[in-house]
């Protein structure tokens, strides 16, 4: 599937900081150790609605880790999917009398020019499920082949995989076990499903049904389950052990557990993922943003009103990744103001010495990507007069390469 243009990330003077990170199933931020070329995964979107400010925050989160990478000199192999074979995107092209396919193109379509606008570094792989079912339907044929996946009895064709069968099993989220049966039910699992060898057990492949989308495969017609589908899309073009699957704190359980277990019990080979990172949710008048409240704010909306992307982003980044936080009015405000006095700083001639900011800029975010903080360094820059003419260009590089923050 078509990505997104690439924004330029320009080159910074000295080298940078290696970069630690929280990993949700060690509970601690460890550093991250990529070899080259360091591997990324990130769980795309469903495209049956714009984006919202939740998914740019997650993006944006990701996207400070490919630019981190970058200037500590790795080749970055960043995947993403596209979800673009799903019950919500089916039920909403129903609700509108629309084709899912037209919808799910126009959705990705505008996902791209939100990415674009808000300068997101593309994916090398931008992979939409409806391309990729052949994969993922060999992944599902392997799994069921060494005995680890069983159809159901009930003449559906509907393929589960058995979690008893993975010592593993749970490593990821560390939740127990009625903490894994509430998200499951919740985030659209099946533990009632009458034939299931264990009430967890995710579906790896869906039975044609009259009505629905299906494909011919070595399993029979259908459609692919949603976690086997990252685990094949992200195996098959970053092989096992890559350095952060990412996505969603909502993505912990089932999704990211299900696609670790899928991946590695294909490969016969652990982990999945050295990291499994997880942003925090944005929030709207105390509420999380998302369409089942109907409170979400779009990137795309925003930018009708004119509002500069940069300032959606800095917005963004005014909080910490993995924290919960809210989307104000004031925040965005507060973001313009910034904006406009880093704008007026690095217009000027000169400017106080920058390299303590470059190294502060890069510590901070080298810290488990503390993107408040490097902001309040920069803030602090702005503040202060000088007379290096070689400083406000330092500046501009060092918040475009690594903020991501065109000025
Ligand atoms: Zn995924």
């Amino acid at each position: 599937m078509q990505s997104w243009p690439h924004p330029d990330v320009p080159l910074l003077p000295g080298t940078g900081i290696p970069l630690r990170l929280y990993d949700s199933a060690t509970h601690e931020v460890r550093p991250t150790e990529p070899g080259p070329v360091a591997r990324m995964y990130v769980c795309g979107i469903t495209p049956y609605d714009a984006t919202h400010l939740g998914h740019a925050a997650t993006y944006l989160a990701f996207d400070l880790v490919n630019r981190v990478w970058r200037d500590n000199g790795h080749e970055v192999m960043f995947v993403q999917n596209v979800t673009d074979v799903d019950d919500p995107l089916f039920e909403r092209a129903d609700r509108d009398g629309e084709d899912w396919i037209v919808l799910g193109m126009r959705e990705t379509a505008l996902f791209r020019e939100d990415m674009t606008a808000l300068r997101v570094i593309p994916p090398a792989h931008y992979v939409g499920v409806v391309e990729a079912v052949e994969e993922i339907a060999e992944l599902v044929e392997k799994l069921v082949s060494i005995g680890v996946a069983y159809r159901l009895e009930d003449g559906t064709g509907d393929v589960y995989q058995d979690v008893a069968a993975a010592a593993r099993f749970g490593y990821e989220s560390g939740y127990d076990h009625s903490t894994m049966l509430n998200f499951f039910a919740e985030r659209g699992g099946d533990p009632e499903r009458p034939g299931k060898r264990n009430a967890l057990d995710p579906l790896l492949w869906r039975g044609a049904r009259e009505g629905e989308p299906r494909w011919p495969s070595p399993v029979g017609p259908g459609r692919p389950g949603w976690h086997v589908e990252c685990a094949a899309i992200a195996v098959n073009r970053l092989g096992m052990g890559i350095d952060v699957q990412g996505g969603g704190s909502d993505l912990v359980f089932p999704h990211h557990e299900m696609s670790a277990l899928h991946a590695e019990a294909a490969a016969d080979q652990w982990p999945f993922a050295k990291h499994y990172v997880h942003t925090g949710m944005i929030g709207l008048d105390g509420e999380k943003m998302s369409k089942s409240r109907g409170n979400l704010v779009f990137v795309s909306r925003l930018r009708g009103d004119g509002v500069d992307p940069m300032a959606v982003r800095l917005a963004l980044l005014s909080g910490h990744y993995r924290s919960d936080r809210a989307w104000t009015s004031a925040a965005l405000d507060e973001a313009q103001e910034r904006l406009a006095r880093w704008r007026d700083a690095t217009a000027r001639a000169t400017g106080p010495s920058a390299v303590e900011l470059l190294a502060t800029v890069r510590e901070r975010l080298a810290d488990d990507l503390d993107s408040p903080g490097a902001i309040r360094a920069v803030d602090d820059w702005v503040a202060r007069e000088g007379s290096d003419p070689t400083a406000p260009a330092l500046v501009h590089s060092t918040l475009d390469a690594l903020l991501g923050i065109a000025l």
